[in-house]
């Protein structure tokens, strides 16, 4: 049987963006929160290293030096009234944070204590600055904590473990979401006047990766399933730092707080590609030159990966600690609790007296759902779409253009999570309720029923493995157009076999097997977009880099790309082809120049 809510707004996702935008939303109008996982899981939890803010509260800082920052890390793509409004709003969120009882460190003096983080100077990329705020290496547990028991305190309705499988938008309207309770496996669909998407990454669509299990993208897939757009999905950052072969992060804290990459001879590395950042230059660029020493035969061992040092006698020796102060094994283990943990537990590894073997991780998102700045979902440069918002990861502003700096992320959850939440609630003083089609849930409901009873050939587990490493070897941080047509090729044929997928589980209650081949699917649509649209971009730019275009070519690519399903709306897997449409970047105070770092 399926039941049927009404709400005046649904949230769907209880990670950073999504508790933000319930909490605004709920000073003045009725919010639902529909989560998959329960909402202190959301990975927003595992944010370790900080959020970014212009505070001052160590060096002199601006705001307008953060933009510059954001602009420039992004490799000029992107929106920089989007970036102004990032970094001016920052500085209030995380006051407004820190009201809501979030215990970040604090100096001596008992102000909100900051470090240094890749590509965040000072004086428009003179030398590293120290912006990030941040609770130790538990900064994203700390926020979600705090944010989760506000919106508990206000009262706001949360569904958890309810996984949501479709979106309903029609004519541009959406008009709310059909969700399944994973203990009964029960049908339910949520009537509502705005629905905010907040569901965060899908690094899963790579094997090596530092996202959770759950992020699979599922309701970024049901949105292009439904006909909308997915924009910039080329770009997708690989963090430096994962460790070898688990992918699991070490965050740049690490080398905020003095730590450098060395090669196979020994070498400090970064300071031959990036002379005044050095270990602290973007993501991209850090990853790339990693892969760069590998390739010539500098990696350790000859293998593919290099160390990250951050031996107290190495940190002292490179000068390489905040202004070249001298650190101590007992402060690195305050500041960096877990990720040594991590180096100790899963690598066997004792940090303060070993290097540690890191690799790029498949990391973050930085395409997604196009949104104007309060969150509101666009269908084309022109057009937006009626009650549907988005926010957070799986949403793209776009904030962080080609790669998004470290300590970005959670600023843009906060601060777009905030602005998108009162935009929700203005929205539902004034409109009504847009009717649902008929039989709202009966295609999705048929669908996981065929993936429920198919007697097929095919498991989900292989399809999965293969997907996860065409695109981890072929569209990953060095591309080429033969790579990505293989994977593209490769993706469209798991797309075939993912019809014959046969399932163990019959049942409906918690039925992890089914919701995961759901997923999977999920996984396919957003793996063939992101090589459709990386095949497209004959161009390097900030993450997206091509042997064979590697130039940036601002000339016929300083735009953003939009990605569509060519075959009309439905609820399933998207069958057919792709159409693509574009959008202007919106450039106010910075004109594009080279990167140089
Ligand atoms: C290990 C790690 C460390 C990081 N460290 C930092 C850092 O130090 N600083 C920084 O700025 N960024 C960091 N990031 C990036 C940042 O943490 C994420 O981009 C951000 O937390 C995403 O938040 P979100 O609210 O968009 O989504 P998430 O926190 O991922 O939450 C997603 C939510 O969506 C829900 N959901 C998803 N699908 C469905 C569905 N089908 N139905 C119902 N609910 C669904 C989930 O239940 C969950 O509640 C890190 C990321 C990782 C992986």
């Amino acid at each position: 049987m399926t039941q049927h809510h009404q709400f005046d707004a649904i949230i769907v996702g209880a990670g950073g963006a999504g508790l933000m935008a319930a909490l605004h939303a709920s000073k003045a109008t009725n919010v639902a929160v529909i989560s998959k996982l329960y909402p202190t899981r959301s990975h927003t939890g595992t944010a370790q290293g900080g959020i970014a803010a212009a505070l001052a509260n160590m060096e002199e800082d601006h705001w307008e030096w953060h933009m510059y920052d954001t602009v420039k890390g992004g490799d000029y793509l992107v929106d920089q009234d989007a970036a102004e409004i990032l970094a001016r709003d920052a500085i209030d969120s995380i006051i407004e944070l820190e009201h809501m009882g979030l215990p970040f460190d604090r100096t001596p003096e008992g102000r909100i204590e900051q470090r240094r983080f890749g590509g965040h100077t000072a004086e428009f990329g003179a030398r590293p600055v120290m912006r990030a705020c941040k609770s130790a290496d538990r900064t994203g547990h700390m926020i979600l904590q705090t944010l989760y028991q506000n919106c508990i305190k206000q009262q706001v309705r949360f569904f958890d473990e309810f996984f949501v499988v479709d979106i309903l938008v029609e004519d541009n309207v959406c008009r709310g979401v059909v969700a399944i309770e994973i203990n009964s496996g029960e049908v339910h669909v949520f009537h509502a006047k705005a629905t905010l998407i907040a569901a965060g990454g899908f690094g899963r669509i790579f094997s090596v990766t530092s996202n959770a299990h759950s992020l699979t993208g599922d309701p970024v897939a049901s949105a292009f399933r439904r006909g909308l757009p997915l924009e910039d999905m080329e770009f997708f950052q690989f963090h430096p730092t994962g460790i070898y072969r688990m992918g699991i992060l070490l965050s740049e804290a690490a080398r905020g707080e003095g730590g450098v990459f060395l090669n196979d001879k020994g070498e400090r590395f970064m300071e031959r590609y990036a002379p005044t950042l050095k270990d602290l230059a973007p993501r991209d660029m850090a990853s790339r030159f990693i892969y760069q020493e590998v390739k010539e035969g500098r990696g350790i061992g000859g293998k593919d990966y290099v160390y990250l040092d951050i031996r107290p006698d190495s940190i002292n020796r490179y000068k390489s600690a905040p202004g070249g102060r001298m650190v101590t094994a007992h402060e690195l283990e305050a500041k960096l609790p877990d990720i040594i943990e991590m180096m100790r537990v899963y690598m066997g590894v004792e940090p303060m007296t070993e290097p540690v073997p890191i690799q790029p991780t498949a990391h973050y998102a930085m395409g997604g759902i196009p949104t104007d700045n309060d969150g509101q979902v666009l269908y084309d440069a022109k057009t937006k779409v009626v009650g549907l918002y988005a926010a957070g990861e799986c949403a793209c502003v776009s904030v962080h253009g080609a790669n998004r700096l470290g300590t970005n992320s959670l600023v843009d959850l906060v601060v777009f999570g905030r602005r998108g939440g009162k935009a929700v609630a203005e929205f539902c003083q004034t409109a009504d309720f847009a009717p649902l089609p008929p039989d709202p849930e009966a295609e999705i409901v048929a669908e996981l029923e065929r993936i429920r009873t198919t007697e097929g050939t095919e498991r989900g587990a292989i399809i999965r493995d293969e997907m996860q490493k065409i695109m981890m070897d072929n569209v990953g941080v060095f591309r080429t157009a033969e790579m990505m047509q293989a994977a593209l090729t490769k993706v469209r044929e798991l797309k075939d076999r993912f019809t014959l997928i046969k399932i163990d589980d019959k049942g409906k209650r918690y039925n992890t097997d089914l919701l995961e081949t759901f997923e999977l699917g999920c996984l396919l649509d957003l793996a063939e977009v992101t090589a459709a649209a990386a095949l497209r971009r004959n161009e390097s730019r900030g993450a997206h880099y091509r042997d064979d275009y590697p130039a940036r070519d601002d000339d016929n690519w300083l735009k953003h790309s939009l990605a569509y399903r060519a075959t009309g709306s439905s609820a399933t897997v998207a069958k057919g082809y792709l159409r693509f449409g574009e959008r202007p970047v919106v450039i106010t105070k910075f004109e594009p120049k080279e990167r140089k770092y």
